[in-house]
């Protein structure tokens, strides 16, 4: 009886901490994090692929969780999106960008562009662009420095909808980023019809270059695509010098990565940026 106590006891610590009793607490947690303040943002810089300097951010969500600490939102995204509750946090996701870059503009930091991810969902609600709209007037930020981060999934599952409103966004503005771009397989036409600034080329073509040919013949087509479209190009995920050496001498425009830049707390990266400034 002892001993199947004991196994019994392994099974349920094995559960506990286990995939299941984690995203368990996640879900019921969620709810709660935003009305008790444990989301927070954090900050990446874009930089200048010629010089370095900064010519953006990209806010980036966490979860400070009582008891699991710092969660990615990988490991609650999803759960968000499934639930619903990906409207709340976007909201407050916005806001805390919008909020957060008005108090380094009135502390004296010369105001760059702030980029913000978008979720699919969003465009499902009715009133995206009035809520956009609104928040940057609360905040009096000016709508050509805020860049919207949509996945290339959702431009090819691109409905009427979510076309009049990124047009509408754009209209006023905004800049418009097609995120992870290269992975889903959205074709040239689909591009070129779509209301779009910016393509962030996605990390897993980042990664391998200078060295895999035809990973670097990958990036080098849509750097040159994006030039004949007057489209802006992002690379991601650069961590080394040879990646961005690549990237600068074939055309693209900025470079984000932990090379330049790893995501930090606001009071962290405004020390990174005056820093940046300075140099
Ligand atoms: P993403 O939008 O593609 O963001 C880039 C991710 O790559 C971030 O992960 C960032 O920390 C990471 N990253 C940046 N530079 C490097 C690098 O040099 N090397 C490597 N290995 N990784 C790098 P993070 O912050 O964990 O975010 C993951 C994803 O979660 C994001 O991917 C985005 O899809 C989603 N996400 C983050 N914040 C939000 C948000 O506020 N709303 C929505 N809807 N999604 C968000
Ligand atoms: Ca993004
Ligand atoms: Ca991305
Ligand atoms: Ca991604």
């Amino acid at each position: 009886a002892k001993d199947l106590g004991k196994n019994r006891y392994e099974f349920y610590s094995a559960w506990m901490n286990g995939h299941s009793a984690r995203s368990l607490a996640l879900e019921s947690g969620l709810r709660r994090a935003i009305e008790r303040n444990e989301l927070a943002l954090h900050y990446q810089a874009k930089v200048d692929s010629h010089n370095g300097r900064i010519a953006g951010m990209e806010a980036l969500v966490r979860w400070r969780h009582p008891e699991l600490g710092l969660v990615p939102p990988d490991q609650f995204i999803p759960l968000a999106e499934e639930t619903g509750l990906i409207v709340p946090l976007s909201r407050w996701v916005l806001n805390e960008a919008c909020r957060q870059h008005a108090e380094w503009v009135n502390a004296g930091f010369p105001p760059v562009r702030i980029a913000v991810n978008l979720s699919a969902r969003q465009f499902v609600e009715d009133g995206l662009c009035e809520e956009v709209f609104a928040t940057l007037a609360l905040h009096g930020l000016d709508a050509r420095l805020l860049e919207l981060e949509i996945t290339e999934s959702m431009v090819m599952a691109n409905t009427e909808r979510t076309f009049e409103a990124l047009a509408r966004l754009r209209s006023s503005g905004i800049r418009i980023a097609i995120d992870d771009f290269g992975v889903g397989y959205s074709s040239l036409s689909q591009l070129k019809q779509f209301p779009v600034d910016v393509i962030k080329i996605d990390r897993s073509f980042i990664r391998d270059i200078p060295g895999d040919p035809s990973d670097a013949a990958i990036t080098d087509a849509i750097i040159a695509m994006s030039k004949r479209l007057k489209v802006i190009t992002v690379a991601e995920g650069v961590e080394t010098p040879h990646q961005w050496h690549f990237l600068r001498e074939h055309g693209c425009d900025e470079i984000q990565g932990y090379y330049f830049c790893k995501p930090l707390e606001a009071q962290a990266f405004l020390a990174y940026a005056l820093k940046n400034m300075e140099e």
